[in-house]
């Protein structure tokens, strides 16, 4: 069977280890960058992603799991996950913060976390098939901005999740500050955007806002292991999707 990691240092990865279990993969807790080797998929759970790239800083992880991403190894961020893997975060706290890096798409760290902490609905995701997927957001990010060969698997239209009223601080503003650090000072709002995305896929790199673990619908995870099942079928020497376009 596929031999799946689990990154285990903070935040939802026991639900994770589960559902792969009852998918038949074999499935495994991630500390060590030693076990990394063995491995033909990985998945950065959800939970505080401050708090995963600190630990993750700490025990020497930062690196190899930076050099798992630009090899193309498959690898599935849900939620904190998304936003360590994404080349851009925005929002409370994001400047400071350590990422991994290599999907090319902008994050807004917590889009809906302070309005309503969490919230489930039903997405409309074509490359799962015709049957709407629930999805449970918890303090959720949102990507803002994809670059050119991001797969956009899944949007959501934010008006039902917001506050009457909500503002967000914009994107725009990192730019007028400088790049880094500078968006808890930064005084413009703009309008939220009608739609956001909460699922992309880029080369062997999935990612989700959401919690596919938190729910019956195994179809998220299917979908990783087909990837890993085809990464480890044809191995490629470095990730195509981290070419510069
Ligand atoms: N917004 C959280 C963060 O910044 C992510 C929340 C989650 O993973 N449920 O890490």
């Amino acid at each position: 069977p596929l031999r799946i990691g689990v990154l285990a240092l903070q935040g939802a990865f026991a639900e994770h280890i589960q559902v792969l279990r009852r998918l038949g993969a074999e499935a495994v807790e991630v500390r060590k960058a030693e076990q990394l080797a063995q491995l033909d998929g990985l998945i950065i759970p959800g939970g505080e992603s401050t708090t995963i790239g600190l630990i993750a800083a700490r025990w020497g992880l930062v690196e190899p799991l930076r050099r798992w991403v630009q090899t193309g190894r498959p690898i599935w961020g849900t939620c904190a996950g998304m936003i360590l893997l994404a080349e851009q975060a925005t929002g409370q706290k994001a400047g400071g913060q350590p990422l991994l890096g290599g999907l090319r798409v902008t994050v807004n760290r917590n889009f809906f976390g302070r309005q309503t902490e969490s919230f489930e609905t039903l997405l409309h995701v074509p490359a799962l098939g015709p049957e709407p997927c629930p999805a449970v957001f918890i303090r959720a990010p949102a990507i803002t901005a994809v670059e050119p060969g991001v797969e956009v698997l899944a949007t959501l239209a934010v008006a039902p999740f917001l506050r009457p009223g909500f503002r967000r601080r914009g994107a725009g503003e990192e730019a007028a500050a400088g790049s880094e650090g500078a968006t808890e000072t930064a005084p413009k709002t703009e309008e939220a955007p009608a739609e956001v995305i909460v699922a992309v896929r880029q080369g062997t790199i999935l990612a989700t806002a959401f919690h596919p673990e938190l729910t019956d619908d195994v179809r998220w995870h299917r979908l990783f292991l087909e990837m890993a099942a085809q990464s480890a079928a044809n191995p490629v020497p470095a990730n195509p999707s981290m070419a510069p376009s």
